[in-house]
């Protein structure tokens, strides 16, 4: 396996494009592998990155220091409507590396509770088990997760406050607190006997967060001051320019946007961003009005908020019901659903289907929220409704109610300056992302900076500075209601998709049907149907009013139609005429190669840990001579063009 796009070891004071190749474990290695685990030396970091390097999304790392692991969030990311379509809830990324090391991992840290973030605990705690540690604000988020899976009771959750230290085996944490569009958002500086490393977490420098304490930069510098062998930070708005503008200038352009407005004023934000919700209240107090909360997720996040006295100096929020008998120019209504989403109370006010809210002539809309690309359509399709029912719709063009949570490059350039690293490793984004922040490091002056992929394992010393020490093969899974299965997106390498489905079946999690669309059905027949274990026979028909076959299904009928390539809709799969050997990346100390039997479970109901080597896929050997001839040739080539791609990347930039 090589590592495209990691740019190790580069030496960016003498400006010189020219970069060492990337170092890898050997003979003599401070790091012993033994049946595929790695067992961290005191005087070393290792950094696993299982998520948030490729995409934006399903952040999670690990870090190994001293024989023992120290998670770092489990995020998930969502899919499309096709594979909702499917009946797929969530996507995480494979915990297979976490799971055969969960014997040595001593704990999860959570930054913040955003989805990309937590969104994997409850899949993933009940398989590691280990303690959790958060802020109080996270502690709400994740318990709750945890409680819609019934696993709340067994749950150790440590909180601090941002700003506060704590011990877990061989890792020192300190928080840090840091400004971003959800309270209570930290970042760690996590200290072994192997030093210390700075992970951002999700950040901005805010002169005026509105909610909680400025991203804290003198206590930043103090642990700068210290030495700082590698920071891990935020690439979200790499190659976004200048600084991002605080929460604060949202006063203003709510101000600015309520101001002569005669009819009721929906407003549109993410139900996590309590800041916002707090300007928008206090905004509508400013201008004699009253504001309610429609939407479940709302009204929890102000109980939440409530309890943590995070909404000191705002007026209770009255219920969707209670507001509809003030007069509409005392009006204010915050609700969900900024990206079009179908059962969002937006979507159903522009649909004029809301039990107690209706659109008049002379309302006005806003939407706080930027366009999560791909949501275009949905939304253009609801701010139409909402006009055609007299609204008038005003976005983040018209006036300045929306700003980003994550640093632009003169953040990014400050914070490496505040924490003067040896090494940046740039994270949270795509590849595009992770290139900038590193090519920006380089301008800042950093001695070096390393770019992770999913599945790449770093280590980090004093000595040697950040080298790619191994790598895993980096899968994703997805949550279809029941069991987690394979999961690949159709625009990628086929054969990561046939991995997918083959890592799924390998895990025992292949087997169910969806167990319904993630739409719930308007129709109470329909929603019987699918509560029905009967129902899970029963075809079930997709948009086109075709039966949607479930990923095994699928599956089985594409291996009845042979080797080759198959659109089997959100997946595209190639299927070898042996696929036995599409695992094949090696892991340390493992022959790589899987048995392609059943071994470990991530079905739900399972209580075993793949932690054993014997109990995984990865540590059994599957006989050469059962590779076909042209399985070698796809291998060769695979490894061909990854060696293009790390020497492009080598040069590049
Ligand atoms: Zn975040
Ligand atoms: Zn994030």
């Amino acid at each position: 396996m090589t590592y495209p796009n990691i740019d190790a070891g580069r030496d960016t004071t003498s400006g010189s494009a020219v970069s060492r190749r990337p170092r890898r474990r050997g003979k003599g290695s401070a790091t012993d592998a033994r049946d595929g685990v790695l067992h961290p030396k005191a005087g070393e970091f290792l950094m696993a990155v299982l998520g948030g390097c490729d995409t934006i999304g399903m952040n999670m790392t690990m870090y190994g220091s001293d024989g023992k692991w120290l998670l770092v969030d489990a995020g998930c990311t969502f899919p499309d409507d096709d594979d909702r379509d499917l009946g797929l809830e969530v996507i995480i990324p494979d915990p297979e590396f976490a799971l055969r090391h969960a014997k040595d991992i001593v704990g999860m840290v959570v930054t913040h509770a955003h989805e990309d973030h937590v969104g994997a605990v409850s899949h993933l705690w009940p398989k590691i088990g280990c303690p959790i540690f958060c802020t109080p604000f996270a502690a709400e988020a994740v318990r709750g997760k945890l409680d819609e899976r019934r696993k709340t009771s067994k749950v150790r959750i440590h909180t601090h406050k941002p700003g506060g230290s704590f011990s877990v085996g061989p890792f020192q944490v300190r928080t840090v607190p840091v400004a971003h569009s959800i309270p209570e958002a930290t970042a760690l500086a996590i200290t072994t006997k192997a030093g210390t490393v700075v992970h951002t977490g999700d950040w901005k420098i805010d002169p005026n967060p509105v909610l909680g304490p400025k991203t804290d930069l003198a206590a930043l510098k103090a642990i700068g001051d210290q030495g700082v062998l590698a920071l891990m930070s935020d690439s979200t708005n790499a190659m976004s320019s200048g600084s991002t503008p605080s929460e604060g200038t949202t006063l203003d352009g709510f101000d600015r946007a309520f101001a002569g407005r005669k009819g009721a004023i929906v407003v549109g934000c993410f139900s996590s961003n309590v800041a916002r919700l707090k300007s928008i209240a206090l905004t509508a107090a400013k201008h004699g009005r009253k504001v309610a909360l429609a939407g479940r997720s709302l009204v929890r996040m102000e109980d939440i908020g409530r309890k943590l006295g995070m909404f000191s100096g705002v007026a209770p929020f009255l219920s969707d019901a209670e507001i509809k008998r003030l007069p509409r120019r005392e009006q204010v209504i915050i609700c969900t659903g900024t990206q079009g989403e179908e059962n969002a109370a937006l979507s159903r006010i522009a649909c004029a289907e809301h039990r107690h809210l209706r659109i008049c002539d002379g309302d006005t809309v806003i939407f706080s929220a930027r366009k999560i690309p791909g949501n275009e359509e949905s939304i253009e399709a609801i701010q139409q409704k909402l006009r055609n029912l007299g609204a008038t719709v005003l976005t983040p063009a018209d006036f300045p109610v929306h700003v980003s949570g994550h640093p632009s490059r003169d953040d990014l350039a400050e914070m490496i300056r505040t924490v003067r690293p040896a090494t940046v490793v740039p994270v949270h984004g795509t590849p595009a992302h992770l290139e900038a922040h590193a090519e920006l490091s380089r301008s800042v002056g950093t001695p070096s900076a390393v770019l992770p992929r999913n599945g790449s394992v770093l280590r980090i010393t004093k000595e040697r500075g950040v080298e790619v020490l191994d790598s895993f093969p980096a899968r994703m899974l997805a949550w279809n209601g029941a069991r987690l299965v394979g999961w690949a997106p159709s625009e990628t390498d086929p054969e990561a998709a046939m991995a997918a489905l083959l890592s799924a079946e390998a895990l025992g999690g292949s087997g169910s049907a969806p167990r319904h669309s993630g739409h719930p059905s308007p129709d109470p027949e329909e929603s019987r149907r699918r509560k029905s274990p009967a129902s899970h026979q029963a075809p079930r028909l997709g948009r086109d009013g075709r039966p949607v076959l479930s990923l095994d299904a699928k599956h089985r009928e594409l291996r009845r139609a042979g080797s080759g390539i198959h659109d089997a809709g959100s997946v595209r799969v190639w299927l070898p005429d042996a696929p036995s050997d599409v695992r094949g990346d090696k892991i340390a100390g493992g022959s790589g190669k899987p048995s392609g039997k059943p071994s470990g479970n991530m079905g739900e109901n399972s209580a075993e840990v793949g932690t054993g080597a014997g109990g995984h896929p990865h540590s059994k050997a599957e006989p050469t001579a059962t590779r076909t001839a042209a399985q070698r040739r796809r291998d060769q080539r695979k490894r061909a063009k990854e060696r293009r791609r790390e020497e492009e990347a080598a040069t590049a930039t």
